[in-house]
């Protein structure tokens, strides 16, 4: 599943492919991949222009001249991608926005777990998880003592916790991993009892990974591609995630793949020990 740094290196793309762009007709080839009317949503956007392209999250805000926002949900495996109008589509491609200059935008969804929600402007925050999504991963908006706060009221494992978007915006499996990692916290540790030393660690930790990833365009995993249908690069960066076997690059020891919260987990047992001294 693309997690925050996929999804805004997917928004910069579209940005470039679909901005100012003008749509002519919508073919829309599996309706399950819209929860409006399906003729609602075409009428709706047809002779419309796309103004801008936000991100909340995981959440894509395709910002329309009518005073409309379809917020894009790509869950597992959905993408982006241009071409010229006519270009090839197969059975995976499940919405085509063609656009008056000559290029359409096509939603490609193997899983078809994807989904688009059209909704007024200002009433995005109502759609899905987006009601109870928590801060962006930024110094601006994720402060530390709503973390710390958040953290103590917790009765479960730290790395579900983190998966959460109630807490924290756009963690995803691999991401966790990581801050985890490079926080030298063991994921099974209860939320409750990290100190406060590591909270810190942690909340500084999350910020600048996820911008990281952002800057090397994401992770690529299974099909992620951005809007280019490109690759991101940060994959090789990865200390954690994936490594199950190999040798922690900090200290040599065996890392270990386990489940916590039916979720694959890679963590190094000497790196990131279970602390079971507490009250
Ligand atoms: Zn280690």
């Amino acid at each position: 599943m693309p997690e925050l740094p996929e999804v805004e290196t997917v928004r910069r793309g579209l940005l470039k492919i679909a901005k100012g762009r003008k749509i002519n007709t919508i073919d829309v080839y599996y309706g399950k991949t819209i929860t409006n009317d399906v003729e609602e949503f075409r009428q709706a956007l047809i002779g419309q222009t796309i103004e801008d392209i936000d991100r909340r999250g995981k959440y894509l805000l395709f910002r329309f001249s009518n005073n409309l926002t379809m917020v894009s949900h790509l869950r597992m495996e959905g993408q982006y991608f241009s071409q010229p109008i006519g270009g090839p589509i197969d059975k995976h491609t499940h919405v085509v926005f063609q656009f008056t200059d000559g290029t359409e935008l096509c939603y490609h969804d193997t899983r078809k777990f994807g989904r688009m929600t059209l909704v007024r402007t200002g009433d995005e925050m109502q759609v899905g998880g987006l009601k109870t999504i928590g801060p962006e991963p930024t110094p601006e908006t994720f402060k530390l003592d709503f973390f710390r706060d958040e953290l103590k009221k917790s009765r479960g494992k730290i790395k579900p916790f983190l998966l959460n978007q109630r807490h924290v915006a756009g963690l995803g499996n691999i991401y966790a991993d990581e801050v985890l990692w490079m926080s030298r916290i063991n994921p099974e540790q209860p939320a409750n009892s990290l100190t406060d030393r590591q909270i810190k660690n942690l909340h500084a930790n999350i910020i600048k990974e996820l911008a990281q990833a952002i800057k090397y365009k994401g992770t690529t995993v299974h099909t992620f591609a951005n809007a280019f249908g490109g690759a991101g690069g940060f994959q090789e960066r990865l200390n954690a995630y994936g490594h199950g076997g190999d040798k922690c690059p900090r200290c040599g020891t065996k890392m270990i793949k386990i489940k916590v919260a039916q979720r694959g987990t890679t963590y190094c047992p000497h790196c990131q020990p279970l602390r079971e001294d507490l009250p």
